[in-house]
């Protein structure tokens, strides 16, 4: 009965084959599958053509069994490509007696390891195949912040060996921040001893709260560093996957932990006041040079990141020493400040044979050639920073922060504020609106992973897996033949490989997808609507017709269906229905998301006129919840028996300086 068993169950994989086909992600450019199987358990030989014998290692070292020196017609050849071929392209040739890879180099051999990999998921037979391949982009990368919250170096190890398996070639570790130093810099031993550590493990907690840094060693301290040594090795162990480490470290803003241990740094020369260095004092350069010293002996990165966004410039108008800068700069604006220290490190860095990377603030006239912008704002950062000649990766938040909602907010770990499902990841087309000339500025694409609300490294993954399968396929394929329902089925596939391999990769077989959005029928579908307080310009939704056009918001709140309302008593909407009808129910669908500050109102009216001079009160609701559920919408409404023409709706944030976001009026 066994026997038949089994040859029951290698029959209908047989036949399931073609049907289900090999899963291969990134999708090479050109795939044409054989008939058969190459079986490693069988005897071959292994020729090395051409001195390809040391920059072929990374396939030696996989070959799933040792070749044999006996003569036999099965054999794997390794072979040196054309020069003229990209540095990590390579083809592959597998029947059922031969193996054989091209590459012109390490970077070829170590993307064709990863296609063989994937194509011998048994462990034992490589599918036949006919594959010539090379990368749409040049960088691909994924960042992970682990100053939020710290994760194990080993954890990190095991996201290098999946990053690598899905051929990227870049691992960005946000090193510092205001949350923790995490990287040992010998020459100030303060940043490990303090700056590395704080008071509460959940970073919300931490940062709601009093954002205290604590000594190393204390009872209950959170946090932690990498040391040097730990470092180095993370990098040889990335090498060897054809992954370069490249760290940030953050500047002149995020930085309030350095500037704790180090108070002689800010303006004020006060811990726990300033969160950005003073660009007016000497000491500030001779710090940062000193550690970017160190950072560069540990990491051989071509690129360093410096930081360089988000910096509140709050103490340097009235700093002394910035104000004398300023005036030897000839300058009589503060951003002039951040652009010279972020000017100053480029030469720097240049000087020592690295590029500067920093985030698209940095962009300004005076930087060194070929510094390179990380686009994490709106698109247009990119057309500045490429028309200034700088090279450019893109890693908008719309598309490539992962620290959003993957799924329906209400069922998910709290995360940031956005829904970024795997569909709306796949659906980024690098440089679509950009002009020729400055898409030839776009180097490549990168997923960022900010880790506010992700305390521990397996909700890390979580997040990362499968999101981050999106991005290697648009970093490694290109976006010319983009079919989600075809990707999907193969991130689905992977999804399962991953769980069932110690993998904390989110059940995309479970996606429940996008909120319902069917059209509502109503009588105000169509109605005026009288702006007593106007929405805000950042969130027009479709415009005037945005709350009577029967149409629900998703998710997400930037979706076109939701008009944000900003400030005091600010949402206050007057509906006119034409005439004097019957009404028995009049309701406002909110959404509330805490991360970007969107609240369900805390006072919301429904008042109703015949004339549009005299009303009377329908409905009114306190809302005194302080205990906010994090992402959730709700239909407040009334319900009764009335006559009216006008319809007013009036509600205040619960929070001061929060917003009211509505996407539809119903009135029946
Ligand atoms: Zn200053």
């Amino acid at each position: 009965m066994k026997i038949h068993l089994k040859h029951y169950l290698v029959g209908l994989c047989a036949v399931a084959l073609p049907a289900m086909a090999q899963t291969l992600l990134p999708q090479p450019q050109q795939v044409e599958w054989k008939k058969g199987n190459f079986n490693w358990q069988k005897p071959y030989r292994l020729e090395c053509r051409q001195t390809v014998a040391e920059t072929s290692a990374p396939v030696q070292q996989w070959l799933p069994a040792k070749a044999v020196t006996a003569e036999t017609k099965r054999v794997v050849i390794l072979e040196k490509g054309n020069p003229a071929w990209n540095d990590e392209a390579y083809q592959l040739y597998v029947s059922a007696d031969t193996v054989k890879v091209c590459a012109k180099n390490e970077a070829g051999f170590i993307a064709a390891r990863a296609t063989l990999a994937q194509l011998t998921a048994d462990g034992q037979q490589t599918r036949a195949v006919m594959i010539s391949d090379s990368p749409a982009y040049r960088y691909r990368g994924a960042m992970l912040d682990v100053s939020r919250h710290f994760y194990p170096i080993e954890f990190v190890k095991k996201q290098v060996d999946l990053l690598a398996r899905y051929k990227f070639n870049r691992l960005h570790l946000h090193l510092t921040d205001a949350a923790g130093w995490r990287m040992e810099i010998k020459r100030y031993p303060r940043l490990t001893e303090l700056a590395a550590w704080r008071t509460d493990s959940l970073w919300k907690t931490w940062w709601d709260g009093e954002r205290k840094y604590v000594e190393e060693g204390t009872p209950g301290a959170y946090g932690g560093y990498y040391t040097q040594r730990e470092l180095r090795d993370l990098v040889d162990y990335a090498l060897e996957r054809g992954i370069t480490i490249i760290p940030e470290i953050e500047m002149p803003a995020h930085s309030e932990e350095v500037l704790t241990a180090y108070p002689c740094l800010s303006c004020t020369h006060e811990p726990y006041k300033q969160a950005d260095f003073c660009p007016g004092s000497i000491s500030t350069y001779d710090f940062l040079e000193n550690v970017l010293k160190e950072v560069m002996d540990v990491f051989p990165s071509a690129y360093i990141h410096v930081g360089g966004d988000e910096a509140a410039k709050a103490s340097w108008p009235t700093c002394p020493r910035c104000q004398a800068k300023m005036k030897e700069l000839g300058t009589t604006d503060v951003n002039d400040l951040q652009t010279h220290l972020i000017a100053h490190m480029g030469r720097f860095l240049k000087s020592h044979g690295r590029t500067l990377i920093g985030w698209d603030e940095v962009i300004d006239g005076n930087l060194e050639k070929g510094t390179t912008v990380m686009v994490w704002r709106g698109l247009e950062n990119a057309t500045r920073a490429a028309a200034h000649g700088y090279d450019v990766i893109l890693s908008p938040g719309a598309y490539c922060y992962i620290d959003a909602y993957q799924d329906s907010p209400a069922d998910q770990p709290e995360a940031m504020g956005a829904y970024l499902p795997l569909k709306k990841v796949y659906s980024f087309v690098p440089g679509e609106n950009l002009s020729p000339a400055h898409r030839a500025h776009i180097v490549g694409v990168q997923a960022n992973l900010w880790t506010e609300h992700v305390p521990s490294a397996a909700h890390a993954e979580y997040m990362m897996w499968p999101r981050l399968l999106a991005i290697s396929e648009i970093g490694w394929n290109g976006t010319k033949y983009k079919d989600y329902d075809e990707f999907h089925q193969r991130a689905v596939n992977e999804t399962q490989y991953l769980r069932a391999n110690g993998v904390n990769a989110f059940d995309l077989k479970k996606e429940k997808g996008d909120r319902v959005q069917s059209a509502i029928k109503h009588k105000a579908v169509g109605a005026t609507v009288i702006w007593n307080k106007k929405y805000h310009r950042s969130y027009p939704g479709n415009g005037p017709t945005t709350l009577t056009d029967g149409k629900l918001g998703g998710w997400n709140y930037g979706d076109k269906p939701w008009l944000g309302f900003l400030g005091k008593d600010c949402f206050d909407v007057t509906i006119d229905l034409g005439k004097v009808q019957s009404i028995s129910e009049v309701g406002a669908d909110f959404l509330q998301c805490t991360g970007p500050w969107i609240y369900f109102p805390g006072t919301f009216t429904i008042s109703a006129s015949e004339d549009g001079k005299t009303y009377k009160t329908l409905f009114e609701k306190k809302n005194p919840d302080k205990n906010f559920p994090y992402y959730k919408t709700e239909w407040w409404s009334w319900k009764g028996k009335a006559k009216a023409r006008y319809i007013r709706l009036q509600g205040d944030p619960v929070v001061h300086g929060g917003w009211i976001f509505v996407d539809e009026i119903i009135v029946k």
